[in-house]
């Protein structure tokens, strides 16, 4: 390894979240050939050769992991009507959007966002690579799955509208209906051919979803199993979107391993999602910032009340699953950016929501914003 390493860095304080320390007099030391960290902890104990350039920070400079949103949506959208926006704003006047949003997220300093459904980010992971934007790395699943009738249906549009593979309108959210076993199949397919990083299902119905609810589970176990088989092939993996007690189960069970939501997780989701070592995202700041904003910013009123209804019992079930032991990840589901509220950027307050509303310390908020936000257990 030796030769490679081309910089160590010098600075006061260390934040290692995975082993929960924080070091005074640091130093990490850098492979930049390679782009990875070699070694850190306290200046005398990396090791590095002795010919290394050493910039040294001030010392009051504190070095710690780029945080990870495990589940934001850019989607350039800038008010809270998130139906009528995208069919009515022409599609590369989101992309130009998205592009100052990527910015505002990195300058946060998240260095990776994981997109749980949309087409945008999926879009820009080249013009991030070659370097052409400023942005955190992304991890996109692109099109997401949705049974009809599902959470990704939007139901009192014609489903002509809907389904990305026979609309012809480009929105940010593309869902891909599918039912049966056979045509979930291909609708995984269809989003692992668009590029996806990993597959998006949705296990059960939502908030933000007109006709169902966050109770209601959505597809089958064949259907889910021939989803999470696909991916499981092409070596990815799949991010579920469940709220509900049953859907949350049924998603752990059909093998799936990052669960974001988990409005209703109950004792059997908790035993199973330590079972399976599952990471449990549960994206409080949205439902908290609809609570607080949402009638300002036009959101459908449906969208609102159930917010209202469920923030208390999400936290309340959450602490019990963080007392459990079960890995908890930060996503903010951040998915619409008003002029007054520039919400992208505001990634934090995800970090700051669980060491407020569920208990955990700083220190572990930081590992769920890393460590566990990077985990993945397939
Ligand atoms: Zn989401």
């Amino acid at each position: 390894m030796g030769q490679e390493v081309t910089k160590k860095v010098l600075c006061g304080r260390l934040i290692d979240p995975s082993s929960q320390k924080v070091i005074e007099d640091g130093c990490v030391v850098v492979d930049e050939t390679e782009g990875i960290i070699v070694d850190a902890g306290t200046r005398g104990s990396v090791e590095a050769p002795s010919d290394v350039e050493e910039p040294e920070l001030p010392s009051n400079a504190t070095i710690m992991p780029g945080l990870i949103d495990a589940h934001i949506h850019i989607t350039g959208l800038r008010s809270g009507d998130y139906i009528k926006e995208p069919l009515i704003t022409p599609y590369a006047t989101l992309v130009a959007r998205s592009i100052r949003d990527l910015e505002a997220v990195l300058d946060a300093g998240y260095t990776t966002i994981v997109d749980a459904g949309g087409l945008i980010s999926l879009e820009l992971k080249q013009a991030e690579k070659e370097g052409e934007i400023r942005s955190p790395r992304i991890v996109a699943a692109g099109y997401t799955v949705s049974q009809t009738f599902g959470h990704g249906d939007i139901h009192f549009l014609p489903v002509e509208y809907v389904d990305a593979r026979t609309t012809k309108l480009k929105t940010p959210f593309s869902a891909l209906l599918c039912d049966g076993p056979s045509e979930c199949r291909k609708a995984a397919r269809h989003a692992l051919r668009a590029g996806a990083d990993f597959i998006k299902v949705f296990t059960t119905g939502g908030v933000a979803s007109q006709l169902d609810r966050p109770e209601y589970p959505q597809f089958t176990m064949d259907e889910l199993k021939a989803i999470v088989e696909e991916a499981h092939r092409a070596h990815k993996f799949v991010h579920a979107h469940a709220e509900g007690a049953e859907g949350i189960v049924n998603a752990l069970e059909a093998g799936i391993t990052r669960i974001a939501h988990a409005i209703y997780i109950d004792e059997d989701g908790i035993n199973l999602a330590l079972e399976k070592n599952a990471v449990i995202i549960p994206t409080l700041t949205i439902v908290k910032l609809i609570i607080q904003h949402g009638r300002e910013l036009g959101m459908p009123d449906w969208a609102i009340e159930k917010a209202e209804e469920v923030y208390e019992t999400h936290v309340n079930n959450i602490r019990k699953a963080y007392k459990a032991g079960v890995k908890l990840a930060t996503g903010t589901d951040i998915f619409f950016s008003p002029p007054q509220l520039k919400l992208y950027g505001l990634n934090s307050l995800e970090i700051i929501n669980l060491i407020n509303d569920i208990g955990l310390t700083p220190l572990e908020a930081l590992k769920a914003a890393t460590t566990h936000a990077a985990y993945i257990a397939e």
